[in-house]
């Protein structure tokens, strides 16, 4: 979601705002804009569409302007107002001293709107946001007020989420930054200040950096800062941190896509999350162990995600339900917020996001902590809020992804809970040893991936026989349910071709009504225990002429009968099988879009990290 960058320090802040704005332009968004503070005078350029009209906006014969001082940055995705160039940010007050990037909502804009309009301030763009910096400069502009007690007053008055940075030509040496609810990050060097909405933008400078907590202002004055409070005048800690994001993570390498980069990577991140906390006939978790005591003796378990993540905890809640036998309930985020959840202090909530920023998770974080619960957070980013909010957590080991369609996250994910579910089962005395020893050899498993990378050309004359299907249906059962979900998902996200998944059984009660003879169905059929009933199902489709694809470890020739298209994975064990297929049809949806000659890493309307509700 929006991406927010800012510099201060004696360098030309365009340069580096520009390629800040790149790096973050993986999150998703509309319009760009940048506001320079240089001699006293601030300089607004913005652009609907992408960073590089804005960098051509900014460059006179292929260089960049000069603007020594203080510049804001931001990718916009809109909420409030069309995506266009008057409502992209930076947005400035009235008087044009002050100047505001925001990510997030501003909730009681309308009341606050009003106000200030029956004080004859004038409004020029539809956001919310424009309310804020309003808000602050009528509070500067009455005179009582310096600049940070006038940023303080204003985010005392607002609800909804953000992060801000704001500038002011009348304390020119002072940035601002804050934030409740959206992430913000800054970035020290020397003499030098860097705000990101995530280090993507910052690692490139220095590697020191404090994640700021929700209520928290950084206020850098010339080249000294402070941390301090939304809610009053003092000075917290600051937590300076040392990260070791590598630049690699944010290159293409020989990939025209991240996305085909990161689902590349699976061989390694599946291995990488796994290392070290499989031993043999043993799980450790050592980011659990403070807490295992009430995690083994919590009575029902929640898992509570969005979107893949969800897809992910619907795998968990089987392998977790199978294993160790304790009920589990999973529930989108957002409505395990508002709805009546049956949580105490015998539940544990396990949250799932990848980014560990993501808006609803965080907030049913907050409600299962307010209930007692042991929350426990499964996400990719150390210092992230989901990370901070939890009593505990298990980090998937798969470095930064920037595809906006998840998929290395999701493969991290499922390893993650099944080591969880394998722990608990342990613990549980539902699993003997050499069970345990059995579920825990990974090896070849793993390395059976690189059979499916190899047959990538396969699957790529497979899924182009199919880009120009209007919808299809993916169906599987047991843990190829939410397999089938994910890979729906998929291709929906990123080559708008309508897609759901079904329990395969299921769709004999309604999506059947579809098909006919333009209409693909992609079964996902493992050599398992459902084997020969979802043989029935597939003839339940054929015999209505709807294509067949079948993605599946069988060679039985019924199968090559019944398919128009079958994609055939090496054999390996049940829980294998399941990343298995999921990369196929990550694949699969991937040469779709491609073939379609859509920008896969930057899906029209989506963001990588949703920070609003
Ligand atoms: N709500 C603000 C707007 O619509 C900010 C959106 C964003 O986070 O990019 O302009």
């Amino acid at each position: 979601m929006c991406g927010i960058v800012a510099y201060k320090g004696p360098k030309n802040c365009y340069p580096i705002l520009i390629d800040g704005l790149h790096r973050l332009e993986y999150r998703g968004y509309d319009s760009a804009g940048i506001a320079c503070l240089s001699d006293e005078k601030i300089t607004i350029t913005k652009r609907s569409g992408k960073v590089i009209q804005l960098e051509h906006g900014l460059k006179v014969n292929g260089k960049y302007e000069n603007c020594n001082g203080s510049g804001i940055a931001h990718t916009r995705w809109a909420t409030h107002g069309k995506p266009n160039q008057i409502n992209a940010h930076p947005h400035k007050d009235d008087s044009g001293n002050i100047v505001l990037v925001h990510n997030g909502i501003i909730e009681n804009y309308d009341p606050i709107k009003k106000f200030l309009k029956s004080k004859k301030i004038k409004f020029k763009s539809e956001t919310d946001t424009e309310v804020l910096v309003q808000l602050i400069g009528y509070f500067f502009n009455k005179g009582k007020l310096n600049f940070e007690q006038s940023v303080r007053a204003a985010l005392q008055r607002v609800d909804g989420a953000y992060g801000i940075v704001v500038l002011n030509k009348k304390e020119p040496d002072v940035m601002i930054a804050a934030r409740k609810g959206s992430p913000l990050v800054l970035g020290i060097k020397d003499n030098e200040f860097f705000i990101g909405s995530d280090v993507s933008p910052i690692i490139k400078h220095t590697q020191q950096i404090i994640y700021l907590e929700d209520s928290q202002m950084a206020v850098m004055k010339s080249e000294e800062y402070k941390i301090t409070s939304i809610d009053k005048d003092v000075s917290l800690p600051k937590k300076v941190e040392k990260i070791d994001f590598k630049i690699d993570d944010y290159d293409k390498g020989k990939f025209k896509y991240f996305m085909h980069k990161e689902i590349h990577e699976q061989i390694h991140t599946i291995r990488n999350t796994i290392t070290g906390r499989a031993k043999k006939d043993r799980v450790y978790l050592n980011g659990l162990m403070e807490y295992w005591t009430q995690i083994k003796e919590a009575d029902k378990i929640f898992i509570t995600a969005c979107g893949t993540s969800w897809h992910a905890g619907l795998i968990g809640k089987n392998l977790i339900e199978r294993f160790a036998e304790v009920p589990v309930h999973v529930e989108y985020a957002s409505e395990f917020r508002y709805n009546k959840t049956l949580v105490d202090n015998k539940s544990v909530v396990i949250a799932i996001s990848q980014s560990g920023e993501t808006a609803d998770t965080l907030a049913a974080i907050k409600k299962a902590n307010e209930y007692g619960a042991i929350t426990v957070g499964v996400c990719n980013v150390a210092g992230s809020s989901v990370a901070r909010e939890t009593n505990c957590g298990i980090f998937t080991r798969c470095g930064h992804e920037v595809g906006v369609a998840s998929t290395k996250a999701f493969t991290a994910q499922v390893s993650v809970l099944y080591l969880l579910a394998l722990k608990l089962a342990d613990s549980n005395d539902t699993i003997n040893r050499s069970s345990m020893k059995a579920h825990l050899d990974f090896d070849d498993s793993i390395n059976k991936i690189k059979s499916i990378l190899k047959k990538e050309n396969e699957i790529r004359k497979v899924a182009l026989k199919y880009k120009n299907a209007k919808d299809f249906l993916y169906l599987g059962r047991g843990l190829n349910f939410p397999v089938a979900l994910e890979g729906a998902l998929k291709l929906k996200e990123i080559s708008y071709i309508h897609a759901e998944g079904y329990p395969a059984a299921e769709m004999k009660h309604g999506p059947i009504a579809l098909v006919d003879k333009d209409m693909p169905n992609l079964f996902i059929v493992p050599k398992d225990k459902t084997y020969d009933k979802i043989i029935s199902n597939i003839e339940e489709i054929k015999s209505r002429k709807g294509k067949i694809i079948i993605v599946t470890d069988s060679r039985d020739k019924i199968l090559k009968s019944l398919a128009n298209d079958l994609i055939l994975i090496p054999k390996t064990n049940h829980y294998m099988f399941c990343q298995l297929a999921t990369i196929v049809l990550q694949l699969f949806a991937y040469y779709i879009a491609v073939g379609k000659k859509l920008n896969v890493d930057q899906p029209r309307n989506l963001a990588k990290s949703v920070t609003v509700e």
